[in-house]
């Protein structure tokens, strides 16, 4: 056993694990983060876009120094057909504003900063060590670690876990359940580098101005998934997920999705002439608030993504994640700071506070989201988007049609796409999912 006793063993340096690591430390509580990873970020997917409100809770002034690509002043919505797209777009000139709301980062870059705030703040921080199992006592409470570097057990008051999504530590120890494939989905998502003025020309943007793109429609081949597109300053992250189980029920495989999805004729002019350095491949959770283990246990909290705390139909889980690590780590030093022992009956304040949060009532609202695509998606991914699309050209096709026929054309399109009962059952199960 390692003789240095910790207050804390914080498992994973991803957002979850540093946000954690860094509220606990600044609390004065000695902390040890362990990190499988060379450094913070090297073994982290994101696309990605930073909910700047949730690190400014972390870090106030973290403008001053923060590697950040653009803040974003534009948000587009694409619906798509294999050979067009009907867009939602909202830009605004409130978003340059002092304190910008969203940035589209660089994960690697992005993790490696947060880390030396963390290390700064006083944790210590082993990389390149994986936790490999739970120490327990004789009443299986938990009291450390054993990781794959250091002989024997490391021991704290209380261990963090912020393994990710895929993270086997919890699932090994049984705390809980391996993510199923219907609740997780696989994402593929490639850098294309090109001159920054080339992007600011393509996303009609300047200086550090930043556009993203979600895309939705034919593109998943009626599986249930989304592409996006994000504007960086010299490269655009462009990707594409699909739920594990339509992976597995359909001959199509993520690569191919991202090569049809890059060829589109609405996304290759944008990436035209790009070199592609860097293709990555994660999981996201995405069963939502009906898919959230038990989340704290004797000597446990479980934060982020471990915890399935990602909220897919708003395309949020880095502020899920750092929301969930501060409130845990908030939780665990209060019980400190009055003595409290960090047993499952005082641990539950975490989960408390976590549910008077965003995070849990945003994943509550649209519990039913996730299950409603999932058992339609053929209607809600490839059926809808060609008929929105194929409506929308037939609008602005001037051909002498009269407008009535028109109209009369593309109200047949959907009732024979659907039927009359169809068009109203699934307007009414989505408003509902959505409520
Ligand atoms: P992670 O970032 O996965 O960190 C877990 C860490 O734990 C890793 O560093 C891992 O190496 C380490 N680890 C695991 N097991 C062990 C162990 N046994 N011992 C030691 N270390 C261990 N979210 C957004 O907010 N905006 C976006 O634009 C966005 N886009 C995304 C695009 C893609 C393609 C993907 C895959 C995800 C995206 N997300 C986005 C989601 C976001 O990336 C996650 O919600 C977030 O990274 C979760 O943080 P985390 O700390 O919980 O997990």
């Amino acid at each position: 056993m390692i003789e240095e006793r910790f207050d804390a063993i914080v498992v994973g340096a991803g957002m979850a694990g540093n946000a954690a690591a860094l509220t606990m430390a600044n609390r004065g509580m000695k902390v040890l983060q362990l990190e499988r990873g060379e450094y913070s970020g090297s073994k982290n997917v994101q696309g990605a876009i930073l909910y700047a409100d949730m690190l400014e809770k972390l870090i106030p002034d973290f403008r001053q120094d923060a590697p950040l690509e653009r803040h974003l002043v534009e948000q587009r919505f694409w619906l798509m057909d294999d050979r067009s797209h009907v867009g939602l777009h909202y830009r605004s000139e409130d978003f340059n504003e002092e304190r910008p709301n969203r940035y589209t980062i660089i994960r690697a870059q992005f993790d490696k900063w947060l880390s030396s705030k963390v290390r700064e703040a006083g944790v210590t921080v082993l990389f390149e060590t994986t936790a490999t199992e739970l120490a327990r006592d004789s009443h299986g409470r938990v009291v450390g670690v054993h990781t794959d570097r250091l002989d024997g057990e490391i021991r704290a008051d209380i261990v963090v876990l912020a393994e990710g999504v895929n993270g086997v530590l919890g699932t090994r120890a049984g705390l809980r359940e391996r993510p199923k494939p219907d609740k997780v989905a696989l994402a593929v998502k490639e850098m294309h580098f090109l001159p920054r003025e080339t992007i600011e020309a393509r996303f009609n943007i300047k200086g550090d101005e930043g556009v993203v793109i979600e895309a939705a429609g034919t593109i998943s081949r009626g599986m249930t998934g989304m592409g996006f597109i994000y504007a960086n300053k010299e490269c655009v992250s462009l990707g594409i997920g699909c739920l594990v189980a339509d992976f597995r029920r359909t001959a199509h495989t993520p690569y191919g999705l991202l090569d049809r999805f890059k060829h589109h004729p609405s996304v290759a002019p944008l990436i035209e002439g790009s070199e592609v350095k860097e293709y990555a491949a994660h999981l996201i959770p995405e069963g939502g608030y009906k898919a959230i283990p038990k989340l704290y246990g004797e000597g446990w909290v479980v934060v982020g993504d471990a915890a399935q705390l990602n909220n897919a139909i708003h395309r949020e889980g880095s502020n899920l994640a750092m929301t969930s690590g501060r409130i845990a780590a908030e939780a665990i030093c209060a019980l400190k700071s009055r003595g409290l022992p960090m047993t499952a009956e005082h641990l539950a304040l975490y989960k408390r506070l976590l549910d008077r949060s965003f995070v849990v009532k945003d994943l509550k609202k649209h519990r039913d989201m996730p299950r409603l695509l999932h058992t339609n998606s053929h209607n809600f991914f490839l059926t809808y988007p060609q008929l929105i699309c194929r409506a929308m050209q037939n609008y602005v096709r001037v051909d002498g049609t009269p407008k009535a026929e028109k109209q009369k054309t593309t109200v047949k399109s959907f009732v024979n796409a659907r039927s009359w009962t169809g068009l109203f059952s699934d307007a009414v199960r989505f408003a509902r999912a959505w409520r």
